[in-house]
Parts: C-alpha cells; sequence; structure tokens
C-alpha cells in the first residue's frame, strides 16, 4: 500500500485566517491518523502580490497551531520551469492559444452584449467567460496587437482540450461539495471555459501549477475549501491530458463571517497573527473554528 500524502498550499498573498487554520488542521490530523506524510507547499506564482515576509508568517502561524511539515517545502516560484515543460506539452498537443484581451476588454464587451440583452455565460466562480480575441477587436486590431507584441496570456482551448481527453472524467470525493455532492462526481470542465494557463506577467496558472505539483509530490488526497470543489473539474482534465495520476478529493466546509461570506485575507481580525497578540491560545483557535 503507498504511504498517504496530504498537503497544505496557501498563497504568502495575505495572512493566514481561521479558515486556513481549519485546512491546516484537518490535512494534518488526517494525515497523521492514516500513517501518512503532511507536506507544506508555498503556492507564491503571483510575484506582484506574494511577499517573504507573508511566507514567514504563515511557517510562524502553523508552527504556533502545533503543526509540523516535511522540509524542504515546495515553493512555487522556485519551478517555473516545470510548468513551462507541461505547457509546452498542452501546445505542442495543440491546445494552447495566445490570448489578447485585457480584463477591461473583457469586461467591456461582456457589458456590451449584457445590455444588449444577451445572456454571457459565466464560470462557477462568477466570472465571464472569455469572448474571443477577433470577436472583440476585429481582424485589423487584433493583427496591429499581435505585431505590437505587447504581451498576452495563454488559454486551454476547451473545446478541443475536452475531445483530446478523450471519455468523461469524473473524481472520488470524500468531503462534500456546496450541495452535498459526494462519492463519484463526474467532472464538468467546460463550463469554466477557455482557462488561463499563463498570464502576461505570471508563467504559470493556479490550476496548471497545483496540478504540476500535486502529481510532482506524489500528493494522494487533496483536502482543501469547499471554494475550490468546482475546480477540480479543471484539475481532472489537465491530469488527463498530461497523464497525471488522480489523488482523492476532499472538500471540507469554509469558517464562514458572521455575515454568511467567507472569510478574506483582507479582513484584519480573523488573521492568526493578530488573534495570537490579542492572547488566543491554540485552543481557543480549535473552539472558534468548531474542531
Ligand atoms: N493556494 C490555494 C489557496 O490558497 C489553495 C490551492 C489548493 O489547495 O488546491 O487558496
Amino acid at each position: 500500500m503507498t504511504t498517504p500524502v496530504f498537503r497544505f498550499a496557501p498563497s504568502p498573498n495575505g495572512q493566514l485566517h481561521l479558515g486556513h487554520a481549519l485546512s491546516a488542521i484537518l490535512n494534518f490530523e488526517a494525515a497523521r491518523a492514516a500513517g501518512g506524510r503532511f507536506l507544506l507547499r508555498i503556492e507564491d506564482i503571483d510575484r506582484a502580490r506574494c511577499t517573504p515576509e507573508l511566507e514567514a508568517g504563515i511557517f510562524t502561524d502553523l508552527a504556533w497551531l502545533g503543526l509540523h511539515w516535511e522540509t524542504p517545502v515546495r515553493r512555487q516560484s522556485d519551478h517555473f520551469g516545470d510548468y513551462r515543460t507541461a505547457l509546452d506539452r498542452l501546445t505542442a498537443l495543440g491546445l494552447v492559444y495566445p490570448a489578447y484581451l485585457t480584463r477591461a476588454e473583457i469586461a467591456g464587451a461582456v457589458a456590451r452584449a449584457e445590455a444588449a440583452g444577451k445572456l454571457w455565460p459565466r464560470d462557477p466562480d462568477g466570472a465571464p467567460l472569455y469572448p474571443g480575441d477577433a470577436a472583440v477587436l476585429g481582424p485589423e486590431a487584433l493583427h496591429q496587437r499581435i505585431a505590437a507584441s505587447t504581451g498576452h496570456a495563454l488559454r486551454l482551448d476547451m473545446k478541443k482540450a475536452l475531445r483530446v481527453a478523450g471519455g468523461p472524467l469524473f473524481w472520488e470525493e470524500t468531503g462534500a461539495g456546496p450541495d452535498g455532492e459526494r462519492g463519484r462526481i463526474a467532472a464538468d470542465p467546460a463550463r469554466w471555459g477557455d482557462v488561463v494557463l499563463a498570464r502576461k506577467d505570471t508563467p504559470t496558472s493556479y490550476h496548471l501549477s497545483v496540478v504540476i505539483d500535486d502529481a510532482t509530490q506524489g500528493v494522494t488526497h487533496v483536502m482543501r475549501g469547499q471554494d475550490l470543489f468546482q475546480a477540480t473539474a479543471v484539475h481532472r482534465l489537465l491530469q488527463q491530458l498530461l497523464d497525471l495520476p488522480r489523488p482523492v478529493y476532499h472538500h471540507h466546509r469554509l469558517v464562514l463571517d458572521e455575515t454568511g461570506r467567507k472569510l478574506s485575507k483582507s479582513r484584519g481580525d480573523t488573521a492568526l497573527g493578530a488573534l495570537r497578540e490579542s492572547g488566543a491560545s491554540p485552543d481557543d483557535i480549535r473552539r472558534m473554528i468548531g474542531l
């Protein structure tokens, strides 16, 4: 039997809060109960928002909670070459295209369509699906933009990717989706449209790096918040296209604020560091998150 491998994979673009504490503790305890390994991974591909100070804060907070993890810790910014290799593989399959529209242009195109009474399709996170360069810019302006080479994102051609992936995709869910889904879940990546695989200023994306890292690190159990339940469909598609193993997925409940919303990193009062400084103990944190 293979040793179960769990991971907690925060992004150092804000301070850890109570929601992160729940995820980290659940992973740590599940690994221990299964006689498995617990890894910590730093997801810092966004070089503009992630800082060494916030990364150091993650280590301090988790150690304070009584958790320990294997070293060395994998830091995504040390592995851009790995994501490039995967991107090259998807490109060789003909599944990647350059996308030139800025966020503002996408928003403008969607607003115009909606003002004209069209219902624009949105992904499970509520973001509008990509309208397509030629449709928004027109062939002339698109040509000029390509010639000016001001940079572009790389997107997955979803329709083609689904054809290449072949049969239906699924995952094994041992936690629960937002509607209580569990067991064998049919993945429907098409709902996400042509997802971004690399940005103008970031040579990879969350979806791409997370599947590469989970495979590289031999992660067998992905335990994370329910807000990432739907994203699993994209992860399954990329795993299939890149011949990567399929981990078991366990999406856990979220810690909500008093208005019923997911905690955000910009809210200081649920940050673990602030709670510690105001005298809370690790046991208090456990009580606050219902453990
Ligand atoms: N880095 C992601 C976050 O902080 C989590 C990724 C994952 O667990 O798959 O939300």
